[in-house]
């Protein structure tokens, strides 16, 4: 479990004092910087039976050896539970759902019965804004009672999604973020293409990027933005029915980026996330209505926060496309 550049001197602060630790961290930030690999870095060294200098899991003994399985006794990483297996079957990527109070109620017993190995134990909820209410407030009980061998790691994107109540029992961190030359040099080193596109696409997060850098998924995006870019021409029931069928989350984002750079390269000439669109962008800024674009973009993110299960999503597609001709001609 490698830390990022990014991460060291954070690590070093909260390794200088180990028992001073926290029993329960809320690490907050965008998408994409390596919160989840930091939570699993400090569970890891948490357990581990010979940590370095550095206070980092060996990577070698027993413990860590348990924890590259997934298997290591005292350590719980919540997700949430995927859809059921008839969706999955069909074809249709696996959703992620919900953290339910059934995962948070079997943490009651874990962190109350004492370690199977001398050390502590410690618990990854990942992102923490999945918890239901019920899972929210149950978990609110644990934390209340904390046990001193016990770590709590809550990862979050959105963290004004979360409990007041759940905030105030965490100390909470703020994840440092990559610089753009940091970022640009671990993609390099990971080999990604396109990396200065991929990462703009990721609005500056390198783990984004890289899940971005893939031919397939990229070319699927540079489809829906050419027919984006041409609206006259755009056969909005082929594309809404095409759409559907594959990730309509990506759409969706794929659309609301496009309406930002939109917007602001009619306001300001320049392109945030589209960088390899910018003439289009600016040869139809100049026709639209800015009014009329911008009422759709908050509109569009209206529905993108109604979006977890659409009843028809081939209609919904076909309605925000429509919505989109309506407002850019
Ligand atoms: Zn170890």
């Amino acid at each position: 479990m490698n830390l990022y550049s990014w991460q060291s001197a954070l690590w070093q602060r909260l390794m200088a004092q180990p028992e001073r630790m926290p029993h329960a961290l809320l690490l907050e930030g965008p998408r994409g910087i390596g919160k989840l690999d930091f939570a699993l870095a400090l569970a890891a060294a948490r357990l581990c039976e010979a940590p370095q200098g550095d206070g980092q899991a060996c990577g070698k003994c027993p413990a860590c050896h348990w924890i590259g399985q997934g298997s290591h006794p005292d350590m719980r990483l919540l997700e949430p539970l995927t859809a059921d297996a008839d969706e999955a079957e069909e074809g249709t990527p696996r959703k992620k759902y919900d953290i339910t109070i059934a995962q948070v109620r079997a943490l009651g017993d874990f962190v109350n019965l004492s370690s199977h190995r001398a050390g502590g134990r410690a618990v990854v909820i990942h992102p923490a804004e999945a918890l239901n209410p019920a899972a929210a407030n149950a978990l609110l009980k644990t934390l209340e009672e904390p046990n001193p061998n016990s770590i709590f790691l809550l990862v979050t994107h959105q963290a004004n999604f979360l409990l007041p109540t759940i905030k105030s029992r965490c100390h909470r961190i703020s994840m440092p973020q990559p610089s753009a030359a940091q970022a640009s040099a671990w993609l390099a080193q990971n080999g990604v293409e396109q990396a200065a596109l991929c990462l703009a696409l990721a609005g500056g997060s390198p783990l984004q990027a890289r899940d971005y850098a893939d031919a397939q998924y990229l070319q699927a995006r540079q489809q829906f933005l050419n027919t984006l870019h041409k609206p006259k021409q755009l056969n909005w029931l082929q594309v809404a029915e095409q759409g559907a069928k594959a990730d309509m989350a990506a759409r969706f984002d794929w659309l609301q980026k496009w309406l930002a750079d939109l917007i602001s390269a009619r306001l300001a000439g320049t392109v945030r996330y589209n960088l390899d669109f910018v003439s289009s962008l600016q040869e139809l800024a100049l026709t639209v209505n800015l009014m009329r674009v911008q009422q759709f973009a908050d509109e569009l993110a209206q529905i993108k926060r109604r979006l977890k299960h659409p009843l028809n999503p081939q209609l919904l597609l076909e309605s925000v496309l429509l919505s989109y001709l309506a407002a850019v001609s």
